[in-house]
């Protein structure tokens, strides 16, 4: 799922990786690919337009943080914008009432049946409610078979009229047995058509006008790409439905639907179904999604502590110093703290994807920073303002001070000076905490 989308995405932002900063001629580039990558996803035309313009506008307008890369924070950018594109927040079903009536709506072969069995299979579960399934779908004899078949496996009793020609009746008596036998969820499955026909909308319409649904759930194949963003949206304008589930993600799809689906019809996505078995269903959360289609779930994190950590006021002052070369040790400290305060470094290593991989055998010293923060420590206060005046009997000194060698000191005091000059000459911006990174 989504693999095709998440290559080209990452190749996308590959483009800025060797690059030290955003400017408006990498970043027209990355969003120039990554729109292609939506397109060749199948997400309509005007849903990736929108998509690349709000990230360009983002990508243009933002702080660059200096702890993040610009590839990274390209990353971040696509991702807040993926999860908004897909809804946001996750969006519960509907289940009060009793019974409440859960209607499951879309066209034939969409996998109404199958996804009615695994609603049913996870409210039993996971909710700890008592559903019952409705056979409404009274042209196929082999969907009403299908649905007692799937009721035996997840032990979930199915209702059927066998004969009877009259959905709306059927759903009504259902309600009525639900009542009387403990049922407190009922799930309506209905019939499809290969195509949206008059035919079928009216009988939909006229079983929600009968059982007042407290869900109206639209199934949709995803691999149908923007034909399943085209009939959403006709069931939508007849049935006022209210949420997508997204069956078929298993299979060979491209992803599209899921992108574009809530942006055309302002429906929730509640559910993703990926497989032929009853366990196989998954509640949509938009962030989760997002993750995935970028395959660095955890990047995101990392760049959401750095925000955190970051702060401005702070960072104003330290380009100030940086700019008049009066970058010192004290500054270096409180560096430190910061990337100290964004937590463990293993965790830290293991949020940059691949990193965390290569790093999984190699022992990072959670107090990787202890000897430079002692060393920094057995500075008199001028040593710390002004390094300059560190000579020789003051080194040996502060490595008495600070029990650590000479040899340590001396090779923290080049670090120092290394990172100064590479953040003298980086001009626009604090370096300090990508400066350091690399000093050390
Ligand atoms: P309905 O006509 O809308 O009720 O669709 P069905 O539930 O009968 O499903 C149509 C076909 O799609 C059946 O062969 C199902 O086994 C299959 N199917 C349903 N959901 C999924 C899914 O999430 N993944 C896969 N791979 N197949 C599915």
């Amino acid at each position: 799922m989504f693999e095709n989308l998440s290559d080209r995405l990452d190749r996308a932002f590959k483009l800025l990786k060797g690059e030290g900063k955003i400017t408006d001629i990498n970043v027209a580039e990355t969003v120039k690919d990554i729109r292609k990558a939506l397109l060749d996803a199948d997400v309509s035309y005007k849903v990736a337009k929108n998509f690349t313009d709000d990230v360009k506008k983002k990508a243009l307008g933002q702080d660059v943080l200096n702890s993040v890369k610009p590839g990274q924070m390209m990353t971040k950018i696509v991702h807040d914008e993926l999860v908004q594109l897909m809804g946001g927040e996750m969006v519960d079903i509907d289940i009060k009432g009793s019974p409440a009536v859960i209607l499951i709506a879309g066209l034939q072969g969409s996998g109404k049946t199958t996804f009615s069995g695994k609603l049913a299979s996870f409210i039993k579960s996971k909710k700890g409610r008592q559903p019952l399934l409705v056979a409404g779908d009274v042209y196929r004899p082999a969907a009403i078979q299908q649905l007692k078949i799937l009721g035996e496996q997840i032990s979930v009793p199915v209702y059927t009229e066998e004969g009877s020609k009259n959905p709306v009746e059927i759903a009504k008596n259902a309600i009525k047995f639900a009542k009387d036998n403990g049922h407190n969820v009922v799930i309506v499955d209905t019939a499809g058509r290969l195509a949206v026909d008059e035919a079928m909308m009216q009988e939909v319409e006229n079983i929600k006008k009968a059982v007042n649904p407290s869900e109206i759930l639209f199934v949709v194949d995803s691999m149908t790409g923007q034909d399943a963003v085209n009939t959403a949206k006709e069931f939508n304008d007849r049935l006022n439905f209210d949420g997508v589930v997204l069956t078929k993600l298993d299979g060979d799809t491209r992803g599209g639907a899921a992108l574009s689906i809530r942006s055309v019809v302002d429906k929730p996505i509640k559910f993703v179904s990926a497989g032929e078995k009853m366990d196989a269903l998954q509640v949509f959360h938009p962030e989760r999604m997002a993750d995935r289609i970028l395959g660095m779930g955890d990047i995101v994190t990392l760049v959401e502590k750095a925000q955190e950590q970051y702060d401005a006021e702070q960072a104003r002052n330290l380009q100030k110093k940086i700019a008049k070369d009066q970058f010192n040790f004290n500054d270096f400290l409180s560096q430190i703290g910061q990337i100290k305060k964004m937590g463990n470094l293993k965790d830290l290593a293991g949020m940059i994807p691949g990193l965390g991989k290569m790093m999984k055998n190699i022992d990072i010293d959670d107090n990787a920073f202890k000897g430079i923060e002692a060393i920094i420590k057995s500075m008199t206060p001028l040593e710390r303002e002004n390094p300059a005046v560190i000579n020789g009997s003051r080194r040996k000194r502060i490595a008495e001070g600070s029990g650590t060698t000479i040899q340590e000191v001396n090779r923290l005091l080049k670090q120092f000076e290394d990172t100064r000059k590479m953040m003298k000459m980086m001009s626009g911006g604090p370096r300090a905490m990508g400066g350091m990174m690399k000093g050390m």
